[in-house]
């Protein structure tokens, strides 16, 4: 089967796949303090188990092969390109990282299947590096608004990071202008009370543009560090949506210019290529500066983090490893290929 072939039967599966399924959950975790280095063991042990099942399918299958193999040939190159694409890594990053341990191979005389391991690891690991300003957002005023469609796990986003924000001592609010999903004003005003933060919100059906309005205002008046605006992820129709989401924008904008703006899309790992497309979509009506990749814990598309970032040139600024408040991490590279190929 050509690589091709291959991609489009993995996109038609993953499209298949329900973006929703996950049953509502209350939040239930303590709030953490700013992370010192236990609690970075404690994350990377999180992670590590978080990525397990990834971890299997993905390296298992490159270890497997590299162990099988005697001499490094075009079967080999073939077998791996189809573990990758298999792994939900995407066409492009998978065809940059074999392309760059095919050089490697040639420039360095490797001969042993088994040394290709670390070159490939390495590769991954620098396709996945994010912007030095990545998180520049989290030390002025800012405006994080995250976007994506229901189910995917932003209003649980939105909780998760007023939490960790409020434990840094940050004075952070919360929007509440997800106005059509019924639930989604209680289950936010649940998790702004758990971590001690205020939230701005309206009736259900209420225009989420005049939400958004107050609470740009509030944080303005309030010097807040940190809005984090919770959208509609579903409206009568997808141009509905789209308009409804760069009129947000456009109040922010007017508003509250000086504001640092960060719009993060939220996508469920376990959706594969169909999050990619989901955020081609979201891309052109909302200027995305960076994507939260939740539920890695529950699939073995794990590989779509690398495709995502190789793809889009937009970076994955948090994972979601789990459903607890600890288990929504800042993404790091090194951690995450570690994780994945040494856990
Ligand atoms: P929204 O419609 O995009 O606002 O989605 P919700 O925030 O309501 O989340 C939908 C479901 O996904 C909830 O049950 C969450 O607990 C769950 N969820 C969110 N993030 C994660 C994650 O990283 N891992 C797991 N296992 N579940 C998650």
């Amino acid at each position: 089967m050509g690589l091709f072939e291959l991609f489009e039967n993995r996109k038609e599966e993953n499209i298949q796949a329900d973006a929703a399924a996950a049953p509502e959950q209350a939040p239930d975790a303590p709030v953490q303090e700013a992370a010192g280095p236990e609690e970075k063991t404690g994350f990377f042990a999180r992670l590590k188990k978080g990525l397990s099942k990834t971890r299997d399918s993905l390296s298992g299958g490159i270890d497997n092969l590299l162990n099988g193999y005697a001499q490094i040939d075009d079967d080999l190159y073939d077998e791996l390109e189809e573990i990758m694409i298999t792994g939900d890594m995407g066409v492009h990053a998978t065809q940059k990282v074999l392309e760059d341990l095919r050089r490697e191979v040639r420039e360095q005389h490797i001969r042993d299947p088994k040394q290709c391991r670390e070159l490939l690891i390495r590769s991954i690991r620098d396709e996945m590096q994010l912007p030095e300003d990545a998180y520049a957002f989290e030390n002025v005023p800012s405006i994080v608004t995250l976007i994506g469609v229901n189910g995917v796990g932003k209003t649980t986003s939105v909780g998760k990071l007023a939490g960790i924000y409020k434990a840094r001592g940050k004075k952070v609010l919360i929007a509440a202008a997800d106005t059509f999903r019924a639930a989604a004003n209680e289950q936010l005003a649940e998790w702004a009370k758990r971590a001690g933060v205020d939230m701005i919100s309206g009736a259900q059906g209420a225009d989420p543009g005049s939400v958004i309005f107050d609470a740009v205002s509030a944080a303005k008046a309030r010097g807040v560090d940190i809005l984090l605006c919770d959208t509609a992820g579903r409206l009568h129709n997808k141009k509905n949506l789209m308009e409804e989401l760069a009129k947000t924008s456009r109040i922010i904008d007017r508003e509250y210019p000086e504001a640092h703006r960060e719009n993060l899309i939220v996508l469920d790992a376990a959706t594969g290529q169909n999050a990619l497309q989901q955020a081609r979509e979201f891309t052109e009506a909302a200027g995305l500066t960076g994507i939260i990749l939740t539920k890695m814990d529950g699939t073995a598309k794990g590989g779509i983090a690398v495709a995502i970032q190789s793809e889009l040139s937009v970076p994955v600024k948090f994972i979601g490893v789990g459903e607890q408040i600890e288990d929504l991490q800042r993404f790091d590279p090194d951690a995450f290929v570690e994780a994945l190929f040494h856990g």
